[in-house]
């Protein structure tokens, strides 16, 4: 399968060159060329399959031209290795479960596959990969411990000083081996700019082999697209079949990949997008205008983007045509009140403790229905434990909150950190100097 961008349907590059260099030159996103669809009769009888062999169908008919059969079942079976569980609060409503993985969050689904695809294109003799990452939590973690022990890799993780919770910050920081942590006395922005001027440096780039563990990478978008048909499949064994996904979104990728899912074949009647007041997409669907602005922080930081970048490839899918997105996604949009009553509100009634974003999930799920009643499952997607955001959720829920035996394991590690001031020149030392 070959790649375009989509500034240009005419630039066309290789999976692997797509996945090392996440961004095209004329800075549009990788598309895959045509979508391929799913056989039908698979999807009719999907309940028959594991989660791993779906995961396999999928990635197989997207990039089986570019990784024999045989490797891109190793790379699944080590990458997709823990559960997606679908949980029913009522007999019309569930939540996807996307946080059993290693960090707790759904980004391991991304990081871990894309992490392998790059150790299998790293071939031996080849220059030590260097991953640089900006993190305002999530990401950093599920990178940290995506690439734990890739043989080949060497991660740089930048993450702003006390701005991230604990087990966010132990996550990025005791893991020794090929993840290093930098601590930065500074915000996220200023991680991502010195990550921004590292991979513009031609001098840095020519002494270091450089890539980025973006979420705009394709190879973490295809293994995004596996849960939306497990979900599908584990629904299907309970006997339902129609189904609308809401996504807590930010930078679009997750909802990005169920929509690359939706045209790959699987039958979803509609997606909903819940976000905070960072409402860019709300707005383009009601308006038709993308007006981004600065982002603004909420309870919900993992979704505190202004401009968010994935949104290009769900227009590509659609065609640039508005009324097509409309309608197929709808939006909601909660502010930090509205959030915490959220939480509140799904642990009296379900003893459900949520993280923030899966509540504004379950809120935007809540109020799709109002305005569409119907006989569709309303399946709204969890996208962190609750342990990784203590302090956006109240003291009396977050007393219930059960540590992961994962994070219970990391306390009382030594911290494994470097301090860096935001400077450039620093920076750029300290990657020459332990090289
Ligand atoms: C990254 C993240 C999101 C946002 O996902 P996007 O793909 O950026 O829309 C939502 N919730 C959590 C917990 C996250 O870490």
């Amino acid at each position: 399968m070959q790649f375009y961008s989509t500034n240009n349907k005419n630039l066309r590059v290789s999976f692997q060159e797509a996945v090392f260099n996440s961004l095209p030159q004329d800075k549009g996103l990788y598309m895959p060329e045509n979508i391929p669809t799913l056989d039908p009769y698979f999807i009719k009888n999907i309940q028959q399959y594991s989660f791993q062999e779906i995961a396999f169908q999928i990635a197989n008919a997207i990039i089986g031209d570019d990784i024999p059969e045989k490797d891109l079942k190793a790379i699944i079976e080590d990458a997709i290795n823990f559960d997606a569980p679908l949980r029913f609060l009522s007999p019309e409503t569930a939540v996807l479960e996307l946080f059993h993985g290693p960090s707790y969050a759904f980004k391991d689904f991304g990081a871990r596959f894309m992490s392998r695809v790059m150790g299998y294109f790293s071939k031996q003799g080849d220059q030590l990969l260097d991953v640089l990452v900006a993190t305002s939590g999530d990401t950093g973690g599920a990178v940290a411990l995506g690439f734990l022990g890739v043989e080949g890799t060497r991660v740089t993780i930048l993450y702003p000083k006390g701005k991230v919770s604990k087990v966010q910050e132990e996550q990025l920081t005791t893991n020794g081996q090929n993840i290093r942590a930098l601590e930065v006395e500074g915000t996220f922005d200023d991680c991502q700019a010195l990550v921004k001027q590292a991979f513009n440096d031609p001098e840095l780039n020519q002494k270091l082999r450089l890539t980025s563990a973006n979420s705009i990478n394709i190879a973490r978008l295809i293994p995004q697209t596996f849960y939306y048909f497990w979900a599908y499949a584990q629904l299907k064994s309970q006997g339902m079949g129609e189904v609308v996904f809401t996504v807590p979104s930010g930078n679009f990728g997750n909802i990005g990949a169920g929509l690359l899912a939706f045209k790959m074949g699987l039958p979803v009647s509609h997606f909903v997008a819940g976000t905070n007041v960072n409402d860019t997409v709300p707005r383009f669907l009601n308006s038709g205008l993308y007006e981004p602005k600065a982002s603004v922080q909420t309870l919900a930081n993992a979704m505190d983007v202004g401009n968010p970048s994935n949104w290009v490839r769900i227009q590509d899918l659609f065609h640039n045509n508005l009324s097509e997105l409309q309608g197929m996604i709808s939006s909601y949009t909660y502010n930090d009140e509205e959030t915490k009553k959220g939480m509140d509100e799904l642990y009296e009634q379900f003893k459900y403790v949520a993280c923030p974003h899966t509540a504004i999930a379950y809120l935007a799920s809540k109020a799709y229905r109002k305005d569409h009643p119907g006989e569709y499952a309303s399946v709204f997607l969890s996208t962190a434990h609750p342990c990784k955001f203590p302090e956006a959720i109240s003291e009396e829920v977050y007393k219930e909150v059960k540590l992961p035996a994962g994070a219970e394991k990391l306390q009382g590690l030594p911290k494994l950190a470097e301090e860096l001031k935001v400077d450039y020149v620093a920076f750029k030392a300290y990657l020459i100097e332990n090289n």
